[in-house]
C-alpha cells in the first residue's frame, strides 16, 4: 500500500492526527495494534481533565484552548458528547508549595498563568472552598484553590472513536489489529513493516504511546519511562453531598508530585466518582505491564487520597483500571522530527497531562504535512532541549 502518510498508533494524539490529514484530503493510512479505543494504552478510563490555564507551562495554554474548540466544532458535526464544561478546581490544601507534573507550586502557577492569559477564574480561600464545595473536607485554613468555570472533562474514548470515524469518511484507511515493527528507508520512502500489508509511506507520524521507545529505539529509549498509574472509582454515600455541577479537581495535599490527587464529578447515572493519584518512583516495561488493580491498593487509595480530604464517599471501589504516562525527564512532551529520519515524526510522550491538548496537536501536525507550518508553536516540545546531556543525537 503507498500512501502520503502513515499515523502509527491511534489513541489520543493519532486519532487527532489522522482525522486532520484525511479532513485535508491527504492520502493517509493509520495503523493500530488494537482496536481503539481501548484499554491497553493511556486513553481509556472515561474522563480526562481539561483545563484553560495549564499551569505546566505557557506553551500549553494556546493548545488546550483551540482542542476545546474542535471538541465543541465536533459535537456540532456529530451530536456526540465529547466535553463537559463543569469547571475545574485547582487547590493546595498543604503548609508547604506542592507539584503536580514536574511544576512546583503548581496551583500559584496555575492562578499566575489564567491572570496572564485573561482567563476566567475565581481565586479562592479556605472559607470559600468550603462554602462552594462542601465534599473536600477538611478543607485547612491555608488552604488555596484555583476555580476554572471553563475547565470540565473530555469523553477519551468517544473523542478517540469519533476522530476516527470522521476520518474515515474523509477517506482515511485504518488498519487495525496489526502491530508496527520496524520503520525501514526504502527508496526515499519509509516501508512500514508490521504483520499487516506493508505499508509504503512519505510521512510517519508515529503516535505510540508507550510503545514509542521500543519501536524507535534511541534517543527515545534514553528519554522515555513508563510509569503505571491505576484508577478507582468509589460509590458515594447517599444522600450525596457533591453538589451539581461538581467540578473536576486536582487536590494537592503536600511538597510532591505524588502527594497530590484528582478526581471527577459522579457521572450522569453513576452512583460513583473516579480518584486517582500519581506515581512516577516504579517504571515498567509495556508489555509488562500489571493491570490488576489489587484490593490492597485500593485500600491504599481510600485512606492516603480520600480520608480526611474528601468527604461523602463509602470505602467500595466498584470499578477499577491500570493505565500508563509515557513521562520525559523535565515532564513535558516531545513533538518532533526523529533526529536521524527527518520523514519520522514522533508524538505523545505526553507525561500523563496529553490528552487535553491531542486535538490541537493533531491538528498542528496536520498543518505541518500540508502547508509545510503549524498556526500553533510546537517548538516548546522539541528534541533538543535535551541535548546533548540525556540524548546523543
Ligand atoms: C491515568 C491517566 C490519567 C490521565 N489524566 C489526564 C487528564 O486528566 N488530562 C489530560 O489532559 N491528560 C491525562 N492523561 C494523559 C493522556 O491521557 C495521555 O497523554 C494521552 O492519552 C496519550 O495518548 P497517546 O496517543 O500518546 O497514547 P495512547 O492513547 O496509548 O495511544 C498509543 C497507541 O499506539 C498503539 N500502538 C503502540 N505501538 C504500536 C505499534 N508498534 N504498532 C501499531 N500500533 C501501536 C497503541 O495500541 C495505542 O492505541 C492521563 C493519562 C493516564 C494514564
Amino acid at each position: 500500500m503507498n500512501v502520503d502518510v502513515a499515523v502509527v498508533g491511534l489513541g489520543a494524539m493519532g486519532a487527532a492526527t489522522l482525522y486532520q490529514l484525511a479532513k485535508r484530503g491527504v492520502k493517509v493510512v493509520g495503523i493500530d495494534r488494537f482496536s481503539p479505543p481501548h484499554d491497553q494504552g493511556s486513553s481509556h478510563g472515561d474522563t480526562r481533565i481539561t483545563r484553560q490555564a495549564v499551569g505546566e507551562g505557557d506553551a500549553y495554554a494556546p493548545l488546550v484552548r483551540r482542542a476545546q474548540q474542535i471538541w465543541r466544532e465536533l459535537e456540532g458535526e456529530t451530536g456526540v458528547p465529547l466535553f463537559e464544561q463543569c469547571g475545574v478546581l485547582v487547590m493546595t490544601s498543604s503548609a508547604t508549595a506542592t507539584s503536580h507534573h514536574g511544576t512546583a507550586d503548581f496551583t500559584e502557577r496555575t492562578l499566575e498563568q489564567a491572570r496572564r492569559y485573561g482567563i476566567d477564574h475565581e481565586a479562592l480561600d479556605a472559607a470559600g472552598i468550603r462554602a462552594r464545595f462542601p465534599q473536600f473536607a477538611p478543607v485547612l485554613d491555608s488552604a488555596t484553590g484555583y476555580y476554572e468555570p471553563g475547565g470540565g472533562y473530555v469523553r477519551p474514548e468517544q473523542c478517540i472513536a469519533t476522530q476516527l470515524q470522521l476520518a474515515r469518511q474523509h477517506g482515511a484507511q485504518l488498519l487495525t489489529g496489526v502491530t508496527v515493527t520496524a520503520l525501514e528507508d526504502d527508496q526515499g520512502q519509509t516501508r512500514v513493516v508490521s504483520d499487516g500489508p506493508t505499508v509504503y509511506a512519505k510521512r510517519v507520524i508515529v503516535c505510540a504511546g508507550m510503545w514509542n521507545a521500543g519501536l524507535l529505539g534511541a534517543p527515545f529509549d534514553q528519554l522515555l519511562r513508563v510509569c503505571r498509574q491505576t484508577l478507582y472509582w468509589f460509590e458515594l454515600e447517599q444522600p450525596s453531598i457533591f453538589p451539581s455541577p461538581s467540578p473536576t479537581f486536582i487536590l494537592a495535599h503536600g511538597p510532591t508530585d505524588e502527594d497530590l490527587c484528582y478526581g471527577f464529578p459522579p457521572l450522569p447515572g453513576e452512583n460513583s466518582m473516579k480518584i486517582a493519584t500519581e506515581q512516577y518512583g516504579l517504571s515498567t516495561a509495556p508489555d509488562a505491564l500489571n493491570r490488576q488493580v489489587t484490593e490492597e491498593e485500593c485500600a491504599e487509595m481510600f485512606a492516603g487520597q480520600l480520608v480526611g480530604k474528601i468527604a461523602g464517599v463509602k470505602p467500595k471501589a466498584v470499578k477499577t483500571a491500570v493505565c500508563t504516562y509515557t513521562v520525559t525527564p523535565d515532564f513535558h512532551f516531545i513533538i518532533d522530527q526523529h533526529p536521524t529520519r527527518p520523514a519520522i515524526t514522533v508524538v505523545s510522550a505526553c507525561s500523563g497531562h496529553g490528552f487535553k491538548h491531542s486535538a490541537a496537536i493533531g491538528e498542528a501536525l496536520a498543518q505541518q504535512v500540508v502547508d509545510g507550518h503549524s498556526e500553533l508553536d510546537l517548538s516548546a516540545f522539541s528534541l533538543a532541549r535535551f541535548a546533548p546531556r540525556e540524548a546523543t543525537v
